[in-house]
């Protein structure tokens, strides 16, 4: 479209300076797991939404700082977005071929921790302001569109312990008309995917501890209880071998996919080709093959994961010892309605009930599941608006399987939520070489432009 030549050339021949603000950015650590550069990074965050005019604040939470900025624009909507300053811990360092928190630029991509979850869409939709804030006529003053709130959290990582108390105290200042997701990204393909919402997470870890010590396992394996056959034996009861969950009332506030959402999975590409190929597996679980049916299991189903087991000697040879303590990270990705605070009672119930009273829960965090309608018409915006940057249609995900802190915006804030960013399969987010690619960088910031302008 004519009218965002001038936007778009203003982007292409700027987006070294945007790059160096990433840059600038993905150096300075937020490692929120480590509580390392949290407070510094929100005020460098701050900085960078000040120098487009907006007013910004860093606001204390029992947590990490939220960054909360606004700038208001000619109509009277709201556009809200999204996004998060920490990042994962960047361990394994010696796996990354340059150091994580020194961003480099190589083979036409920027490596670095951070630099796509979710540094690059912080910088990007600023360079989308920009663009929007240069076009104007000679002589007059910049204005946006319509007026922007951005909520740039420090816990994304970590679960977002503290955002959803953030929101319900600060519902007023955070009102808006739609809600821009913090990530988004294009497919094998390179067809841009619009996810309309998150599975929800309950994660716990279990525990055991059935001795002060470890003892002698010519002693303590015929007279003492062992921890590790405890939390294995108690992990066992959690699901059988066909894949169901066990625990009371797990599946009944489950709503199946609909009609609507089996055709938007229909119409998506074939996977399990690329999956097979992609994690080295030769088959998936449950009789499952291919098609529709693969993809709706893939985001429609509640699921238990041991995510890690602890317990006894695991170092090299033999040591014949019996641990007295054992212990597992265990998540359940929920799909709505399920809510994770009845998944942690009634996991507490279950275990009890199977004679597990010695296997403590510990909760380390968790979300409910929430989807926006794939039909709102903000939807079919942002969906309309990257057909021309991406040159192919923005494929509808009804749901990801990933799951994040969507609730509070969809129910709290009654926002239909977007997604929309600059990922690619081989992004390598929370992995070492974290990279985005600048041509995506750069279509990114054209499609927020468009998107804030088409809204407006
Ligand atoms: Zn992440």
């Amino acid at each position: 479209m004519a009218e965002y030549t001038k936007i778009d050339a203003y982007l292409e021949s700027h987006l070294d300076e945007s790059i160096a603000e990433l840059s600038r950015l993905v150096a300075q650590p937020s490692v929120g797991a480590q509580n390392l550069g949290m407070r510094e990074c929100a005020e460098l965050t701050a900085s960078l939404l000040h120098r487009r005019g907006f007013s910004a604040e860093v606001m204390p939470t029992e947590g990490a700082p939220v960054v909360f900025a606004e700038r208001k624009g000619k109509s009277d909507k709201t556009l809200l977005f999204y996004c998060h300053y920490d990042v994962q811990p960047a361990e394994p360092l010696e796996l990354w071929e340059t150091p994580p928190f020194e961003p480099s630029l190589r083979d036409g991509k920027l490596f670095g921790r951070g630099v796509s979850d979710d540094k690059g869409h912080i910088t990007s939709r600023l360079f989308a302001i920009d663009a929007l804030l240069a076009d104007h006529p000679p002589g007059e003053d910049g204005e946006l569109p319509c007026s922007i709130k951005f909520i740039i959290e420090g816990e994304e990582e970590t679960s977002s312990v503290h955002l959803h108390e953030f929101i319900l105290e600060n519902k007023a200042r955070l009102a808006a008309d739609a809600c821009i997701w913090e990530f988004g990204g294009v497919d094998h393909r390179e067809a841009p995917i619009q996810y309309l919402g998150l599975r929800g997470i309950c994660y716990v870890e279990l525990s055991v501890e059935t001795a002060a010590t470890d003892v002698h396992s010519g002693l303590g394996g015929s007279i003492f209880p062992n921890a590790a056959w405890r939390l294995v034996w108690a992990l066992n009861s959690l699901k059988g071998p066909d894949e169901r969950i066990r625990l009371p009332g797990h599946y009944d506030k489950v709503r199946p996919p609909t009609i609507r959402d089996r055709e938007l999975m229909a119409a998506l590409p074939e996977t399990s080709e690329v999956y097979k190929q992609q994690y080295g597996v030769e088959s998936f679980i449950k009789g499952l093959t291919g098609g529709v049916d693969l993809r709706v299991e893939e985001i429609f189903t509640p699921t238990c994961t041991i995510c890690g087991l602890t317990s006894g000697y695991q170092g090299p040879g033999s040591k014949t010892v019996q641990p007295a303590k054992a212990s597992a990270k265990v998540d359940f990705r929920l799909v709505p309605d399920q809510d994770p605070k009845d998944v942690l009672k009634n996991l507490r119930t279950h275990l009890d009930n199977e004679g597990f009273q010695d296997v403590q829960i510990t909760y380390l965090g968790g979300e409910s599941p929430a989807r926006t309608d794939p039909d709102h018409p903000f939807i079919r915006l942002v969906v309309e608006s990257a057909g021309e940057i991406y040159g192919v249609p923005m494929q509808i995900m009804p749901m990801s399987g990933g799951s994040g802190p969507n609730y509070p915006f969809v129910h709290d804030l009654g926002l239909p939520v977007a997604t929309a960013g600059l990922g690619y399969p081989d992004g390598r987010g929370h992995a070492p070489n974290e990279n985005i690619r600048l041509d995506l960088y750069l279509k990114h910031a054209k499609h927020m432009a468009r998107v804030i302008r088409e809204f407006a």
